[in-house]
């Protein structure tokens, strides 16, 4: 019998009995032993519709069942083999939960996936004027910013403004309009990393005060 080639209808050979294994199973129904990490996007890997919207439970309860099989306990009297695959199946589902679970990096890697490369995901120059105006201000203002209620006060803009920046994302990914969706990414990333900064400013004035 000739090996299965990937492409065939998802469907495999098994690196240890060659018996047929569906592309994405942990295990091979036939022999039982776990199966390598196939080239699939993350969506795929955790069994979800490729989207920008996904349920977060439902990512949750799909990464913690596959999670759960390959525990390195269950694989402690196997063959450094079975083992060595297990944890390479382990780190690919991780890989793939930790990208889709944060709204950001799940933004840049459909924009990845769209084929653009996103200045959200890489510290590429930004060209949004006025997103680079309304940075330099806010900036401003938090340096000098001297006071807690100041500073939240920017807190508060930041926070809101990347909640508004997530909505209008999702329907960006939506209407498919990936141009928007890079826009609508970079303006959240520098959102949150305001958010960020005022917090350091805060726990800055609070070590600061008497
Ligand atoms: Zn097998």
């Amino acid at each position: 019998m000739t090996a299965l080639a990937e492409s065939d209808g998802g469907i495999v050979a098994c690196w240890s009995c060659r018996g047929p294994v569906a592309s994405l199973a942990l295990f091979c129904h036939t022999c039982g032993a776990v199966q390598p990490p196939r080239q699939v996007d993350h969506f795929a890997r955790l069994g979800l519709a490729r989207g920008f919207e996904i349920d977060l439970a439902e990512l949750d309860r799909r990464y913690f069942g596959l999670q759960r099989n390959l525990h390195p306990d269950r694989f402690a009297r196997r063959g450094a083999k079975e083992r060595a695959i297990a944890e390479s199946q382990a780190a690919s589902l991780n890989q793939a939960y930790e990208t889709l679970k944060e709204p950001l990096a799940r933004a840049a890697y459909l924009l990845e996936l769209a084929g653009r490369r996103s200045a959200a995901a890489h510290a590429a120059t930004v060209d949004d004027a006025e997103l680079l105006t309304e940075a330099m201000e806010n900036r401003e203002a938090l340096m000098e910013a001297e006071d807690g209620a100041a500073v939240e006060r920017i807190a508060v803009t930041a926070k809101a403004s990347a909640e508004a920046c997530l909505a209008e994302l999702a329907q960006a990914f939506r209407r498919d309009d990936i141009e928007k969706a890079d826009q609508l990414a970079t303006r959240l990333r520098y959102w949150q990393k305001l958010a960020e900064e005022a917090r350091g400013k805060r726990r800055l004035l609070e070590d600061a005060a008497p």
